[in-house]
């Protein structure tokens, strides 16, 4: 599904990632942990085609393509579903026309017919139900004024509907409280699927209390530095991201 092999980023002159490699399979869910800084947020911003940073050695290939050669636009086509740290507001613009919009390009790339407005609230009532959601934020303009955890609730609202083959979800390194730990993790769950993969960034270990990731990788200066199965992430928590810093210099 994706492959980064030796990816080398440089933001404002900065090298920020300095030769990452991870590989994610369908089916797979991977976490990627990594203390502040460290350049999880990059890595995000990369893959969903951002052009402030610059890729300088490396590659990144999805489904087989040369991801770094697609439009930002075309990657969300291909099945690609980025949900960032600061979700863009969109003052004036309904929430449900927007969610429909979105809808129907994905469908329209993929070769599927547009939905009309009634077929949509159906779909997006299934899916509310789904995610033990109600439909006030339907009504709302896009993320304006949304709370922290309004806003996750729309993001996985939104994730569920366009049922990407590839999601990436750059999670705040706080102010979420449990209920939208939780509602993240609802979504994740609910997507999990053979032909789906998903890659769920974040900074602490509460959010992996409710999803179980296949694979926990940490990075670190840059890099992948370590990467083993969920209790990598138990015991990252016991022991602090020094730890793995620690090792480092001991097998240096
Ligand atoms: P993380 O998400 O792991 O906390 P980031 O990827 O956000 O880390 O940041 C990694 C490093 O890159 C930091 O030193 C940060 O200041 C720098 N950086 C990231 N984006 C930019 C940018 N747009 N301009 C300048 N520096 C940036
Ligand atoms: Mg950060
Ligand atoms: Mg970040």
């Amino acid at each position: 599904m994706l492959s980064v092999k030796d990816l080398h980023v440089v933001v404002n002159g900065k090298e920020i990632l300095t030769g990452l490699n991870l590989e994610i399979k369908p089916g797979e869910i991977h976490a990627l942990m990594g203390p502040n800084g460290s350049g999880k947020s990059t890595l995000s911003k990369v893959l969903a085609g951002r052009e402030e940073y610059v890729v300088t050695e490396g590659s990144v290939t999805y489904k087989g393509q040369d991801l770094l050669a697609l439009a930002p636009e075309v990657r969300a086509q291909q099945g690609i579903f980025m949900a960032f740290q600061y979700p863009v507001e969109i003052p004036g613009v309904n929430n449900t026309y927007f969610l429909q919009m979105a809808l129907n390009a994905i469908r329209k790339a993929r070769g599927e017919a547009e939905l009309n407005s009634l077929a949509f609230m159906r779909l997006v009532r299934d899916k509310l139900k789904a995610l033990e959601m109600d439909e006030s934020l339907l009504k709302r303009y896009v993320n304006a004024g949304f709370s922290g955890g309004e806003m996750k609730r729309n993001e996985i609202l939104q994730m569920t509907l366009l049922e990407p083959s590839l999601a990436i979800l750059d999670e705040t390194d706080s102010g979420l409280d449990i209920d939208a730990l939780k509602i993240v993790a609802r979504g994740v769950n609910t997507l999990r699927s053979p032909e789906r993969a998903m890659l769920v960034i974040t900074h602490y270990q509460r959010l992996l209390d409710y999803i179980e990731p296949d694979v926990v990788h940490v990075l670190s200066g840059g890099k992948i530095v370590m990467s083993g199965d969920k209790s990598l992430a138990l015991e990252l928590e016991a022991k602090g991201y020094g730890w793995v810093q620690d090792g480092l210099e001991q097998a240096a």
